[in-house]
C-alpha cells in the first residue's frame, strides 16, 4: 500500500500524444528554448542580478550550461537555444500552487497544510480518498493558470522589447520560493506537454467531482506551449552551489529520453552513468551508447559495433570525437530472452559537463521491451525507460547497491580490471532472467591513442530465429524494425527506408537513391529498428553483402501505426523530476536563511 501511494505521487502530468508526439529530433534540428523566472505576489526573494546571472550562464554559458551540455551529449547533432525572457510577476500567491495537504504515510492520513493550496489527495471512483484512486485534477487546473499567467504575463514583456519568440519548449524558473517541495509538487522539477484538449477527457486520469477549473490556451504571439518544463531556482542554484544536473535532465526529457531510475523504490540501476539515471552529480554525465542510438545521436554499425567474436577490441572514449563509442554483444539468445550487452569507456569528469565521475569501461544489459512497461505494469506504447517494472537498462556494478559513489568502471585505479563470470556466481552479468550471460570484458589498459583496450569473452551468437522474427515488425512503442532471422555470422546488411516507393530497386540504386535514408549496419545486430516511431517511413528495402558483391533487393510495405486507442495514451505522467539530494531540499526550505552552514 505504502509503495503504491509513493507511485502514485510520483507519478505527474500529462501528455497528449496524439496531438504532440514524442519524436526524437533529426540530426542537426536546433530548437529553441524559451525562459521565463517568475514571480508570485508574495514572492519574498525575488531574483537578483547575481541570480540573473548565474541562470543565464546556466541555460546559455560557454560550458556547463544547458545549451552546451545537449550539444556534447547529442555528439555535436542537436542544438539547443535558450532565449532568457525575463521576469515575469503573477498576481497570485506562491501556496496557490502547492498542496493543500501533506499525506502521513505512517497514519495513512492527510493533514490540511496549506488552505489555499491545490487538492492533492487521491479519490476512488466514489469519492473517498484512497491511494489506489486518481489524484483530484485541482493539481492540473493550478498547473494550466500557472502556464497561462506566465505567458500572459511573457506577452507583455514581449510587446514592449518588440520580440516575436518563437520556442519549441518553455522553461518556467519560479524565483526562491522559501517552501519544501515534494515530488509531485508542481514545483519539483518536470517537463510535461501542454494539454490542449477540453475538460471532459480529464476524468479519464484525474478525480474531476466537484473540481472546477478551465483549460485556458497558453500561448505567446502566435506560438502555442507544447513541451515545457517547470524548475524552481533554487534547483538550479542554491547559496554556493550551482548545478545544471537537474535543468539538463528536464531538457532531455523535452528531447524524448525517458527516466534510467525507477519510480516505486527509487532505485538507481543506472545512476551516474547517464544524465537520466537519476543521480544528483555535481555535473550531468553523458548518456548512454544505446540512449543516444535511441535518440538518433549515434548509429548502429559506425557508432556502435558488433562483437561476434572473443577477443581484443579498443573503445574510444564516449566524452572524444569520432572512433567506436561502444560494443554491442547479440546473443544467439536473443529472440527468446531480448537482451543486449553494451560496452564503452568514460573519462573522468573534468568539469566539462561531459564525464562520467570515474574512468573507465562499464557494461551494461539492455532489454527495450521492458522499457514500455506503464505504470499498470503491462506493456504499453510510450517508452518509460526505467520507470516501472522489469529494467530496460542496467550498469553492471560490482556492489550492487545503486549508491552514488559505488561506481565500478573497470580502470586500474579502483582495483577492478574485470567483469564477468562464465562458469561461477559472483560478479556475473546477468541476462534479464536472472541467468548467466557468459559474457566476460577485461579492461587491458589504455592505448598510446587513449583509446581502451579491452578483452571480451563471449558465448555463441548464433542466432535461430523463432518463427515469424524474420523480416519487418511493428514493435512495442509502435517502432517498425526489421529481423535477419537466421544469424550465425556477422555481414554487412543495409536497410533503405522512404515515405516513397522505389521502383525496381537495386542495391545500387538504393545506395545512390537521395528518396529515402540508408542504414548500413551489421545483421549479427538480429534486428534493425528505424529511427521514427510514428510510422513516417513506408517503404523498406533490405539487402546485404556478399561474396563480390550484393544480394538481391527484398522489398516490405509498412502498412500503417496499429491503431492507438486515444484514452491509454491521453493522460500518461512523463518526466519526472529527478531525486533532489537533501542538501538542495534544505536550502528551499522555509528556514534555510536560519540553517547554519553546517547542516547544509
Ligand atoms: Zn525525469
Amino acid at each position: 500500500m505504502k509503495r503504491k501511494i509513493t507511485a502514485f505521487f510520483t507519478l505527474l502530468i500529462i501528455a497528449l500524444t496524439a496531438v504532440f508526439p514524442i519524436s526524437c529530433k533529426k540530426d542537426g534540428e536546433e530548437n529553441t528554448n524559451l525562459v521565463i523566472q517568475v514571480e508570485f505576489s508574495d514572492t519574498e526573494s525575488p531574483f537578483t542580478q547575481r541570480e540573473n546571472d548565474l541562470l543565464k550562464k546556466a541555460f546559455c554559458g560557454e560550458k556547463d550550461s544547458l545549451d552546451n551540455f545537449i550539444y556534447l551529449n547529442s555528439n555535436g547533432s542537436h542544438k539547443v537555444k535558450s532565449n532568457i525572457l525575463g521576469v515575469v510577476k503573477i498576481d497570485k500567491p506562491i501556496d496557490y500552487f502547492m498542496p493543500r495537504y501533506r499525506y502521513d504515510a505512517q497514519s495513512g492520513e492527510y493533514e490540511e497544510v496549506n488552505g489555499i493550496g491545490y487538492d492533492n489527495r487521491y479519490f476512488a471512483e466514489d469519492g473517498s480518498v484512497s491511494g489506489n484512486g486518481k489524484q483530484s485534477a485541482e493539481r492540473f487546473f493550478r498547473e494550466q493558470e500557472l502556464l497561462y499567467l506566465s505567458t500572459e504575463k511573457a506577452v507583455e514583456i514581449c510587446k514592449d522589447l518588440g520580440k516575436k519568440p518563437q520556442f519549441e519548449n518553455l522553461t518556467l524558473v519560479p524565483s526562491r520560493l522559501n517552501r519544501y517541495v515534494y515530488s509531485g509538487d508542481i514545483f519539483h522539477p518536470h517537463q510535461a506537454k501542454n494539454y490542449t484538449g477540453d475538460s471532459s477527457g480529464l476524468s479519464s486520469a484525474y478525480y474531476t467531482d466537484g473540481v472546477s477549473g478551465s483549460i485556458k490556451n497558453a500561448k505567446i504571439g502566435k506560438t502555442e506551449v507544447g513541451s515545457y518544463v517547470i524548475i524552481p531556482f533554487a534547483y538550479i542554484s542554491s547559496g554556493e552551489r550551482t548545478s545544471v544536473t537537474t535543468l539538463c535532465h528536464e531538457y532531455m526529457h523535452v528531447l524524448g529520453a525517458p527516466d534510467l531510475y525507477t519510480y516505486d523504490n527509487a532505485k538507481k540501476p543506472v545512476g551516474e552513468f547517464d544524465v537520466m539515471g537519476g543521480e544528483s552529480t555535481p555535473e550531468p554525465t553523458q548518456s548512454l551508447a544505446y540512449l543516444k542510438y535511441r535518440m538518433g545521436w549515434l548509429k548502429e554499425g559506425e557508432d556502435i559495433l558488433p562483437v561476434t567474436e572473443g577477443g581484443e577490441y579498443s573503445l574510444t572514449a564516449m566524452e572524444d570525437v569520432g572512433g567506436v563509442k561502444a560494443y554491442k554483444i547479440t546473443l544467439g539468445s536473443y529472440y527468446e530472452k531480448g537482451d543486449t550487452f553494451y560496452l564503452e569507456y568514460r573519462k573522468l569528469g573534468n568539469g566539462s559537463l561531459a564525464s562520467a565521475p570515474t574512468e573507465g569501461v562499464i557494461i551494461y544489459r539492455v532489454n527495450e521491451d521492458n522499457g514500455y512497461i506503464s505504470s499498470m505494469g503491462e506493456k504499453a506504447n510510450v517508452w518509460r525507460g526505467n520507470a516501472y517494472g522489469d529494467y530496460e537498462v542496467i550498469v553492471f556494478r560490482n556492489i550492487q547497491d545503486f549508491i552514488y559513489g559505488n561506481h565500478t568502471t573497470l580502470n586500474e585505479e579502483e582495483g577492478y580490471t574485470s567483469f564477468g563470470n562464465p562458469d561461477g556466481n559472483v560478479n556475473v552479468i546477468l541476462n534479464s532472467d536472472g541467468t548467466n550471460s557468459g559474457i566476460y570484458v577485461e579492461y587491458l589498459g589504455k592505448n598510446a591513442d587513449g583509446t581502451a583496450r579491452i578483452r571480451v569473452e563471449i558465448p555463441s551468437i548464433q542466432a535461430v530465429a523463432p518463427s515469424g522474427k524474420a523480416g519487418l515488425a511493428v514493435e512495442v512503442g509502435n517502432r517498425n524494425s526489421v529481423y535477419f532471422g537466421d544469424v550465425s555470422e556477422a555481414k554487412t546488411a543495409y536497410v533503405y527506408y522512404s515515405s516513397k516507393p522505389i521502383k525496381n530497386a537495386t542495391p545500387d540504386k538504393l545506395l545512390k537513391s537521395k528518396k529515402g535514408e540508408l542504414i548500413k549496419t551489421h545483421t549479427s545486430f538480429l534486428k534493425v529498428t528505424l529511427p521514427k516511431p510514428d510510422g513516417i517511413e513506408k517503404y523498406v528495402y533490405v539487402f546485404y553483402q556478399e561474396d563480390g558483391g550484393y544480394s538481391s533487393v527484398t522489398e516490405y510495405k509498412i502498412k500503417g501505426v496499429k491503431d492507438v486507442k486515444l484514452s491509454t495514451v491521453l493522460f500518461i505522467a512523463i518526466g519526472v523530476g529527478i531525486i533532489v539530494p537533501s542538501a538542495l531540499l534544505t536550502l528551499i526550505s522555509r528556514n534555510s536563511k536560519k540553517r547554519s552552514k553546517k547542516d547544509e
